[in-house]
């Protein structure tokens, strides 16, 4: 029988975990007659009651597993420390606040079964404030614009993972990371499912503006080298700039004799050509801090789906 695990990050759940292991337990009723289905929550330095919920989870249901961060380490990193324990054929990774609804796994299982190795529910309408929703919006379009893989838009981190992915996600090390980026990074077979997502059932966000930049932040830095590129593009910009403003000064010295060059054009030419010679030096230090970031990354170079090796022949065909 295969096993099926559901992740749940949680911070600060105390008035959802209940009804959250309630709805999910329901949900999974129809699986279990094919699928060992078993929960993890990871408490992610919760300072509400949610650990001991959690305890009173596992103590009623021996399916539960909970793991303590010993501190608040973040929504990415809460999931990866379920991700490294989790034994499962496919875990469903969730948010704890019943935004995604329980019932859209189900459906994420149904395309696994199909044989796609990530499924990932992609948000066809979202329950959030206008703020929340304008700056998710620009933060995916410049992601998908900057980005060297390919990012799917409306999709968060409820998305189901196949255990060959969940061991290739083990060997990404890195700390600011940016989850679903490296779920595309990483490859294998991918498809959506649509749903729409809720309000929060209770309690306020665990992502304030602070932490959504940051995150955001993870997801370009981690996935691009356009900041690092602009230096130089502003460089050659700048230069471009001191190039004009010397064919100026030039111009004037040689067809108007009788004019003095005039001093803000000389000066400027020579800030402008300074400033854009060093802009493009940084851009150049840039590029090589870009390769020094990509090796201490330390990522896997590749993954591999599957291997078919040559059928070796066998001793007495070949005499
Ligand atoms: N979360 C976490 N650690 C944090 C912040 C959030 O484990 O530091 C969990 C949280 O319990 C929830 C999920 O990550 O299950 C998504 O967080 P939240 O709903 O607060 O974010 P939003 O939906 O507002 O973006
Ligand atoms: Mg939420």
């Amino acid at each position: 029988m295969r096993t099926i695990t559901y992740l749940f990050p949680i911070y600060n759940e105390g008035g959802n975990i209940d009804l959250l292991h309630k709805t999910v337990s329901e949900v999974v009723k129809p699986l279990e007659d094919r699928y060992r289905v078993n929960f993890i929550y990871v408490n992610d330095g919760s300072r509400d009651n949610s650990l001991e919920l959690l305890n009173a989870v596992a103590d009623a249901d021996d399916r539960v597993t909970v793991i303590d961060l010993a501190r608040n380490f973040g929504h990415q990193l809460a999931v990866t420390a379920g991700l490294d324990l989790a034994d499962a054929d496919a875990v469903i990774i969730m948010d704890s606040d019943m935004q995604d609804p329980p019932a859209v796994s189900l459906e994420l299982i149904e395309k696994w079964e199909q044989g796609y190795h990530v499924v990932y529910a992609q948000r066809r309408s979202r329950q959030d404030t206008a703020f929340k929703k304008a700056t998710a919006r620009a933060f995916y379009w410049f992601l998908r614009k900057v980005a060297e893989i390919d990012i799917p838009e409306n999709t968060g981190d409820f998305r189901l993972v196949d255990r060959k992915v969940v061991e290739e996600l083990r060997k990404f090390r890195e700390h600011n990371r940016f989850l679903r980026g490296l779920v595309s990074f990483i490859g294998f077979k991918q498809t959506a499912v649509q749903f729409d997502r809720d309000k929060r059932h209770a309690g306020v966000t665990g992502y304030p503006l602070r932490k959504m930049l940051r995150f955001a932040a993870d997801g370009i830095v981690g996935f691009s080298a356009a900041p690092l590129k602009l230096i130089s593009k502003v460089g050659y910009f700048i230069s471009a700039l001191a190039f004009l403003g010397i064919c100026y000064v030039v111009g004037v010295k040689l067809f108007l004799p009788a004019t003095a060059v005039p001093g803000w054009a000389f000066i400027t030419s020579a800030v402008f050509f300074l400033g854009g010679i060093q802009l493009i030096m940084l851009g150049v230090l840039g590029s090589y801090i870009g390769r020094i970031y990509t090796e201490v990354q330390a990522r896997p170079l590749y993954s591999v789906a599957s291997v078919r090796t040559a059928t070796p022949v066998p001793n007495d065909a070949r005499a």
